[in-house]
């Protein structure tokens, strides 16, 4: 820390992502990308877009607004694209929770969350996820502040049953609730249809994962044309061209290629069961997940250790040092290649070291 460091950010623990390491011998299955390459549709948009970089790009995404607008069967003003859904998460924290207005999320969710609260000097409750690691509904309800829920939950994939949700809106009318959407395409129910009934309700998604644009950057708010107005004074405050054109036009293409996109999910979720079969064969469990991760355990190695010795052998999985979750390991669904990559490995690990315990 240099000595001209705020004291405002001085006792700041950044978000760490997953490794990003350039090899691509790497069989990756670390930070829930898409194994799949983005639409050609999208790849060809974002060349051409890429031949008026000279010119600012389109503060408002009219085309993409426009298109998502459609699709979704919401209003234009219920929208706001974003770089990345994490910059409408923080646009969130900043907009909506302040001292009078805490934020609370599970102890165990997407990291990000307090660090946002930290960043903006926002206090906040974590409250403990049931032992099973499902959500109690009724630790939400009329709780009065404002409240980030990852739906499905990330690391743990587990989804709330359709009404949960909006028994957690309804019981909640003076607060708001963000539903972060990152994984939704993946198998669980999303919130948006309920933005018309509610406002205090914003949704946030991504083209991060189902879309295969993680390196594009490109997430959105969806909600109440309050809320929305209410995001968009921050981030005029912050950074009008918050999503760049190339962004913009490959986010168009991606939305379009319709089939590619419903094909690749469910893909996805094909190749989810055969791990979780796999790996269940193999002694371990996992959470019931609803997306493209798993979460799991096996009795006989712990997490880390599982961790470090498939990295030594070239394939990245995820792990977290938190308490209640250190045995287990998040594992990002793959091509049915990369999966029987990390089957073979974790068999020669565990056969190796294990097999006679
Ligand atoms: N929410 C959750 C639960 C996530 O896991 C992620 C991905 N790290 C995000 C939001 C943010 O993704 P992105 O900024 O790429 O849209």
């Amino acid at each position: 820390m240099s000595r001209f460091f705020s004291e405002r950010y001085s006792a700041l623990t950044p978000y760490t992502p997953g490794e990003q390491p350039k090899s691509q011998k790497l069989v990756k299955l670390n930070t829930n990308e898409s194994p799949y390459k983005p639409s050609p549709l999208a790849v060809e948009y974002a060349a051409k877009a890429a031949e008026d970089l000279q010119l600012y790009c389109d503060i408002g995404c009219t085309k993409l607004t426009e298109a998502l607008a459609e699709k979704y069967g919401v209003g234009r003003e219920n929208i706001l694209f974003t770089n990345g859904s994490d910059e409408a998460l923080n646009f969130a924290f900043m907009a909506f929770c302040d001292s009078d207005h805490p934020a609370v999320f599970p102890d165990i969710t997407y990291g990000f969350y307090p660090v946002f609260a930290q960043l903006n000097g926002i206090p906040y409750q974590e409250i403990p996820l049931n032992a099973d690691f499902t959500i109690d509904v009724d630790d939400y309800c009329g709780v009065n502040k404002t409240i980030f829920l990852a739906n499905p939950n990330a690391p743990t994939g587990i989804a709330l049953p359709p009404g949960d949700i909006e028994t957690i809106i309804k019981s909640n009318p003076d607060s708001i609730v963000v539903v972060d959407e990152a994984y939704v395409d993946f198998g669980a129910e999303s919130a948006v249809g309920l933005i018309d009934t509610y406002d205090n309700l914003l949704v946030t998604q991504t083209f991060s994962k189902s879309r295969s644009l993680a390196g594009g950057r490109l997430g959105m708010a969806i909600g109440n044309a309050s809320l929305i107005q209410d995001l968009n004074t921050v981030k005029f405050s912050t950074n009008p061209y918050n999503v760049n054109s190339m962004t913009q036009a490959a986010g168009l293409g991606a939305l379009m290629d319709d089939e590619y996109f419903r094909h690749n999910c469910a893909e996805i979720i094909k190749n989810r069961s055969y791990l979780i079969d796999e790996l269940s064969i193999l002694g371990f469990t996992a959470t019931d997940s609803s997306t493209n991760f798993i979460f799991a355990k096996h009795p006989a190695i712990g997490g880390e250790e599982l961790y470090l010795k498939l990295k030594d052998r070239g394939v990245l999985i995820r792990h977290f040092t938190i308490d209640r979750i250190r045995d287990f390991n998040r594992i990002t669904v793959g091509t049915r290649e990369q999966i029987d990559i990390l089957l073979d490995n974790i068999r020669d690990i565990l056969g190796g070291t294990y097999e006679n315990r």
